[in-house]
């Protein structure tokens, strides 16, 4: 009986306790919102759903190099001379246009590494978390502003850019290698024509020289001499015959 009455007591005491705090709370505003037709107030540095500004996305890559789960897919065709793309907010000139740009949102983890490298701020958190879908395929977000027929022409216009730049390229090389083959064979003929020159001058000079130069013919020069010698013989014997006359 004793035992009996004492667990009366406890249990007693035990339902005054829960009643405490039941009617501590009764008093306490409110912490339960309803959702979803109240919407939490959200931390300031809060991680949802990433949007890209396209008008001042520059196609740079930066971001879809920094994600670590590659959940971002870029893809860029190069401006040709004539093409405005105009410039991005903060004075940024735009060269690139944007064909692709591909956010898989189911793979992202919200690490928001890609929104510090972007130069134009143009990736961003935004504060929007309610983006469940049934098919997988839509949590693959496309940002990209241009029309796939724009796409197209846009790559179109590049390659034919290509092709021309490439075609004048091969001109400007070929007309390059015509020059140098003409300057060639224009030093090769004036080197000729001076080796030609070099020639006749050095003849000229040696026939000159050969003129100038008296005779020293070994042949001649002993007849002169015996010549002279039997003409002084000869006058001394002419001298000489009339005085033997005389005797
Ligand atoms: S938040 Fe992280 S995971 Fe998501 S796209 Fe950016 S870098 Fe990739
Ligand atoms: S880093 Fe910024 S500007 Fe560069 S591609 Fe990404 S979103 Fe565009």
């Amino acid at each position: 009986m004793r035992n009996y009455i004492l667990k009366f007591w406890q249990g007693l005491i035990t339902i005054f306790i829960g009643m405490r705090v039941t009617l501590r709370h009764l008093y306490v505003p409110a912490v339960t919102i309803q959702y979803p037709t109240v919407k939490p107030e959200l931390p300031e540095r809060e991680r949802n759903r990433l949007y890209v500004n396209m008008d001042d996305c520059i196609g740079c890559d930066q971001c879809a190099r920094a994600c670590p789960v590659n959940c971002i897919e870029i893809e860029t065709v190069k401006s040709v001379p004539g093409d405005d793309l105009g410039k991005t907010s903060n004075g940024k000139k735009k060269a690139l246009w944007v064909t692709k740009f591909d956010i898989d949102i189911a793979k992202c983890c919200y690490c928001q590494l890609c929104v510090f490298p972007c130069p134009t701020d143009c990736i961003y958190m935004t504060d929007v978390y309610e983006f469940s879908e049934f098919k997988r395929d839509n949590l693959v977000y496309d940002f990209v502003t241009l029309t796939p027929e724009e796409s197209e022409q846009k790559k179109k216009n590049f390659e034919e850019f290509q092709i021309k730049k490439e075609a004048e390229k091969a001109a400007a090389a070929k007309k390059k290698a015509e020059e140098a083959a003409a300057m060639k064979a224009q030093e090769a003929s004036t080197k000729k024509e001076e080796e030609v020159q070099a020639k006749k001058t050095d003849e000229t000079e040696s026939k000159k020289t050969s003129e100038d130069k008296p005779n020293v013919k070994s042949e001649d020069k002993p007849i002169e001499k015996s010549e002279k010698k039997s003409d002084d013989k000869n006058e001394g014997k002419a001298d000489d015959k009339p005085e033997m006359d005389k005797e």
